[in-house]
């Protein structure tokens, strides 16, 4: 059995989501202990519980230590059957971080699968559904499958209530390199929410304005049926020939508006400025697959504490090296 203690390097909850995930694909056992140590509300979260339950469903695993506020858990895999699967994350937990942790086994399986996922679809701290439609999935096909994402209804943190289906075809990945992103070809800005005033994204959308000299076309305000909310999310999408980047800001309460906007844009400037391939979200989210593709590469920032506990948890399964290696203009090269 393989045992990770769950506190070293970024020591949160994508420790999980990855071993439960390299696990169904390797068939090896896992053990993590001290699971999200670093946290301040260390052990598994709803959400986290959520997500092994999934890859459980899927891959006819076996747990001990699936509950919330468990700090040892032990998974054991067992064959992974694709179908039709519906995974509701009980609060508004993210359904991007359950997809994270059974897309690629499905993925790699031997027929199509389908999933209905419901829960907060545009939560902070995890993957917007715009992100993963747009930066995540594009680049993942490219590898040779054909996976479709579909946002039926937003949901944000705390009531949920989102929705998202997704249809997998799986396909064995193969490696490709992204080194270029090409030139720049559209940008665009929404302020998006519901069930607040609409001067929040009023204020959001004009500091964008302003400070990135989108225009009103490019950047403009949405707002959901109030139903929906509360909630609010900033998404700034910058669009490359061989790639897109989505930065996003969240409404919070005691956070001004103007405050969430400046955040997101000066990461978008950031990225902007860099000739980077893969922003710091989508190069962690990126190294599993490369991995299981046994190959390839991509340019990124500077790799985050993120990335580099998954190349740690990923070595622990696979016999692949990925490293990163600083290029001169600053850019960092991926490489497995
Ligand atoms: P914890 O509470 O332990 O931090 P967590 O389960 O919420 O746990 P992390 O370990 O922090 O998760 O992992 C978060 C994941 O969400 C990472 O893969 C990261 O790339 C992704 N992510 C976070 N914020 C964004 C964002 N704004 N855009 C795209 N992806 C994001």
């Amino acid at each position: 059995m393989i045992i990770i203690d769950g506190s070293e390097g970024e020591g949160g909850g994508q420790v999980v989501r990855n071993a439960c995930a390299l696990s169904l694909v390797t068939g090896k056992a896992v053990r993590i202990e001290n699971v999200r140590a670093k946290r301040s509300k260390p052990g598994l979260m709803r959400q986290h519980v959520t997500a092994v339950e999934a890859a459980c469903v899927i891959g006819n695993a076996e747990c001990q230590g699936l509950h919330v506020g468990s700090s040892t858990l032990s998974f054991t895999p067992g064959s992974v059957v694709p179908g039709e699967y519906r995974f509701a994350v009980g609060t508004a937990g993210s359904t991007g971080l359950v997809l994270q942790t059974v897309l690629m086994p499905l993925l790699l399986a031997d027929a199509p699968s389908r999933l209905v996922l419901e829960g907060g679809t545009h939560n902070m701290l995890a993957p917007p559904f715009d992100f993963i439609a747009k930066c995540f999935l594009p680049v993942i096909n490219r590898m040779g499958a054909k996976v479709e994402a579909r946002l039926v209804r937003h949901g944000f943190y705390p009531r949920g209530g989102g929705r998202i289906e997704v249809d997998i075809s799986p396909a064995p990945l193969r490696p490709i390199d992204c080194l270029e992103r090409g030139a720049l070809m559209g940008v665009s800005g929404q302020a998006i929410f519901a069930g607040l005033p609409f001067e929040i994204a009023e204020r959001e959308i004009n500091v964008v304005r302003r400070n990135l000299g989108w225009s009103e076309r490019e950047a403009c305000i949405r707002e959901l049926p109030d139903d929906r909310g509360p909630g609010n999310i900033l998404l700034l999408e910058a669009q490359f020939e061989h790639g897109t980047e989505i930065v996003s800001g969240f409404g919070q309460l005691g956070v001004t508006a103007e405050r969430v906007a400046k955040n997101a844009v000066g990461r978008m400037l950031g990225f902007l400025e860099s000739n980077a391939f893969a922003g710091p979200y989508l190069a962690d989210q990126l190294l599993l697959p490369f991995a299981l593709a046994g190959g390839g590469s991509f340019t990124t920032v500077k790799p985050s504490q993120h990335s580099l506990t998954a190349i740690d948890v990923i070595g622990r399964f696979l016999d692949r090296r990925l490293g990163f290696a600083q290029q001169a203009g600053g850019t960092h090269l991926l490489t497995v």
